[in-house]
Parts: structure tokens; sequence; C-alpha cells
């Protein structure tokens, strides 16, 4: 589901071939742009115009490297899911926001019909035309078919059902990033907490250490006096 709802809002900002270039992306990270050129069998310029379409609404996002020979940069994209999602839900929101008017424009307003040409116009444009048919001249009837507002109701009904699903996927995929997220804070916790006790460990053995130099450096120094003092004492005898 996830899927289709990205190629859709792919396809809207960048046609077929941005559709294609999500599809190459998915579970794909840094993926060097000439690649995608020739996966798609573009050329360079062509690709950057695609890439640049979608991720100038954040469907991408890159990392980049210095070419040390040529001292150009190379892009490397990756999809960005969220933001897709992200992305596709306004669209969608915007869509129902139109088809929205046009279902009340259809419910509230009368429109005029030409039986020879089908031709169709609101009653505004038909007194216009004082109800003759500018294509054929025949008289305009108004027309009480209710199959274009079915046919409208029905698609605002699909466009309904498509918000719900982004919604989901968008709450499951910030439900698994916020576990994510704990899961890794949890682990440089632990992490930093195994490391202090590394280090307390360490400290201790130190002092151990040094304890025992100084202890050890002290035995010396006192056998040194001693063999001094008997010396000593052997002069004065
Ligand atoms: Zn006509």
């Amino acid at each position: 589901m996830q899927d289709k709802i990205i190629s859709k809002a792919a396809e809207a900002l960048a046609g077929k071939n941005g559709v294609l270039l999500i599809e190459f992306l998915r579970g794909k990270k840094d993926v060097n742009e000439f690649k995608i050129a020739k996966k798609l069998n573009l050329t360079i310029n062509q690709a950057r115009n695609i890439i640049y379409k979608l991720s100038g609404k954040d469907m991408l996002h890159f990392t980049r490297k210095k070419d040390k020979r040529k001292g150009w940069y190379i892009y490397f994209w990756t999809l960005d899911v969220l933001k897709a999602l992200e992305l596709a839900k306004l669209l969608v929101e915007k869509e129902i926001e139109n088809q929205q008017h046009l279902v009340k424009s259809r419910e509230n307003k009368r429109f005029y019909k030409c039986a020879g040409c089908s031709l169709e116009m609101t009653e505004e444009t038909a007194l216009n035309h004082e109800f003759i048919c500018s294509e054929c001249g025949t008289l305009l009837n108004i027309n009480e078919d209710k199959t274009k507002l079915l046919e409208m109701q029905s698609k605002m009904d699909k466009l309904k059902r498509e918000l719900r699903s982004i919604n989901e996927e968008l709450g499951k995929l910030r439900e698994d990033n916020l576990k994510k997220s704990i899961k890794t804070e949890e682990k440089v916790k632990k992490d930093k907490k195994k490391q202090k006790q590394k280090l307390m460990k360490k400290k201790v053995r130190m002092e151990k250490k040094e304890k025992e130099q100084r202890k050890n450096k002290r035995a010396q120094k006192n056998t040194k006096n001693k063999i001094k003092k008997t010396k000593k004492k052997g002069k004065k005898r």
C-alpha cells in the first residue's frame, strides 16, 4: 500500500520517470546519480531534472562527495519514505478539496444540455446563450441526469479512502520510527553505563597499582636507609 501511495505522488510531481526513479531507489541508500541516469536510460541532466522535482518536495534527500580527480561533487540519493507519505497526504487533501467544490457546484447549480450534441452548460451560461445551443442551434433542456453527480461522489469516496490509508501508513511508520529511536536511546545509555563501569574498574586497578608501587618504593627506601645507618654505624666504630 505504502509503495502505491508514494508512486502516485511521484507521478503527480514528475510523471512516469518519477515513478521509475522512486521504484529504483526503494529499499536502497545513497544511490549515485549517474547510476540512476543509467538505470532509467536518461542523460545525467534529464535524471537530475526529475530528481530535483522530487527532492524539491523533500521526497528524496542526498549526501555528496567530492570527486578528487575531477574536483566536482557527486550526489547520492535516498528515498525519504516519511516525507514522501506526508507529501502524498497533502496532494490527496488538495484533490479532495477540489472535488468537494465540484460536487457542491453539481448539487447546487442547474445545468442545461443540448439533446443533439450533448453540450452541457450551467444555467448562467445557458441564459447568456438564450437557451440555444451554440453548436447546433437546438433549444437547450434542463439536465436532470444524476449520473455525473454520482460519478463525482464516488470519486470523492475513493479519495477519502485513499486519505485514510495514507494516514494509517503514516501512523505505522511514525510508531516504528519512535520505537527505533527509543531503542537507539536505550542502547546509547547502556553503552555509556558499560563505558563508565569499564573506566571505574580501570581506575580501581590503577589506584591499586599505584598504592603497591608507593609501598614498594617506601620499602626500598627503608632498606636503603637501614643499609646507610648500618654503614654509618660501621664507620663510627
Ligand atoms: Zn447542440
